[in-house]
């Protein structure tokens, strides 16, 4: 039959033609290929899906575009009956490709946001400041005092040589400080060098390096063999005063101590001196610090122990032999120090008890004590 068709087709126009004979034009044939157009548009789970099932069921090849081709075959007659049916069915097809389109968009659209959604309660992670290590605020807080008081800030190596360190301050060979319990010495033995066991050299440095007259504070690391406890730590910090001038006394010695206590414990405090021995100053005293708690009223005070006074350095008159090694005149200068260890004053102003905390370097116990500046 679809020989005969064709056969005829080819030999002039389709004139005896009969709608129902043309297989693709059947009413139930082009039902049935809406039906697997609808279905199948129904059936794509996703955009390519669709796209597919367009192109098979409404595309230039689809069995209902091969049914309109076949119209232009068809008697007049015929004609208007079958384009209407197919007409009807290319477009409720089309109808429901582009309303499934709509649908399948809808949904990707809908599981893109969900996938790109932001939660904007979570907390973002952030890069966790540091804090300024108490020890380090100290420093300068103390540099900033003596600053302020017109004095330079001087520096020294932390490998020192023994000269520096004990023969220049006056310390004989058999001084007890230098014994090996005590000092750090650096390899090879007879190298003459240790770590140093004060900012004490810094002082002679000081007096070679600069013209008179000299006043120098000089913060610093400092390394004795004491076992770590809470109250000892064997690297430390140290500040060391120096001032050689014309006409010093033990009196500018004893305004400078308080007016630096004052600075950093408390505005109307006063220190005191008690006889001491250094081999680098003569005469030498242990300088106390009135407690400023109790200012001595409170037998109890545990920050003083009930005495009124809290021990915070040595300092005394430069000895002359010390202004000697640098080559002064002791005849015409005389000059004052003082030494105090950063971390006692760390702990005395802030109330920390365990030198642990403060060796440690957690820096929790840092933040504590805030940003200075
Ligand atoms: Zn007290």
């Amino acid at each position: 039959m679809a020989t005969d068709h064709k056969v005829k087709a080819m030999s002039g126009p389709n004139t005896q033609y009969d709608p129902v004979e043309v297989s693709a034009l059947d009413p139930e044939a082009v039902a049935g290929n809406v039906r697997d157009a609808l279905a199948a548009a129904a059936a794509a789970g996703t955009l390519d899906e669709l796209k597919a099932a367009r192109l098979a069921h409404a595309g230039d090849k689809s069995p209902l575009a091969l049914a309109n081709r076949e119209i232009g075959a068809l008697p007049p007659s015929a004609k208007a009956e079958a384009g209407k049916r197919v007409g009807q069915a290319r477009g409720q097809v089309a109808q429901a490709f582009t309303a499934r389109e709509a649908e399948l968009a809808a949904a990707a659209e809908e599981a893109m946001l969900a996938e790109e959604q932001q939660d904007l309660t979570v907390v973002p992670p952030r890069h966790t400041l540091g804090a300024r290590h108490p020890v380090s605020a100290m420093v300068d807080r103390v540099s900033d005092i003596f600053v302020g008081l017109g004095w330079e800030i001087a520096e020294g190596p932390e490998v020192e040589s023994e000269w520096f360190n004990f023969d220049a301050l006056n310390f004989g060979p058999d001084h007890p400080a230098r014994a090996m319990q005590d000092t750090f010495f650096v390899e090879p033995a007879d190298a003459g060098l240790v770590l140093r066991t004060h900012t004490s050299p810094v002082q002679m440095r000081s007096l070679l390096e600069r013209d008179l007259p000299v006043y120098v504070a000089a913060p610093g690391r400092t390394f004795r063999t004491d076992d770590l406890d809470a109250t000892h730590t064997p690297v430390f910090a140290q500040v060391e005063g120096l001032a050689v001038d014309r006409g010093l006394t033990m009196a500018h010695l004893k305004g400078t101590l308080d007016r630096f206590a004052q600075e950093l414990f408390g505005a109307d405090l006063v220190t005191r001196l008690r006889p001491a021995f250094f081999p680098f100053t003569e005469p030498s005293a242990e300088m106390d610090v009135q407690c400023w708690v109790c200012k001595g009223s409170d037998p109890a005070c545990r920050v003083c122990g009930g005495t009124g006074w809290i021990e915070w350095g040595g300092c005394g008159m430069v000895n002359q032999n010390v202004l000697r090694a640098a080559g002064i005149d002791p005849e015409v200068y005389t000059g004052f120090a003082f030494g105090m260890g950063i971390e006692r004053a760390v702990m005395l102003r802030h109330g920390v008890t365990d030198m642990f905390d403060i060796v440690e370097g957690d820096v929790r116990f840092s933040k504590q004590f805030g940003m200075e500046v």
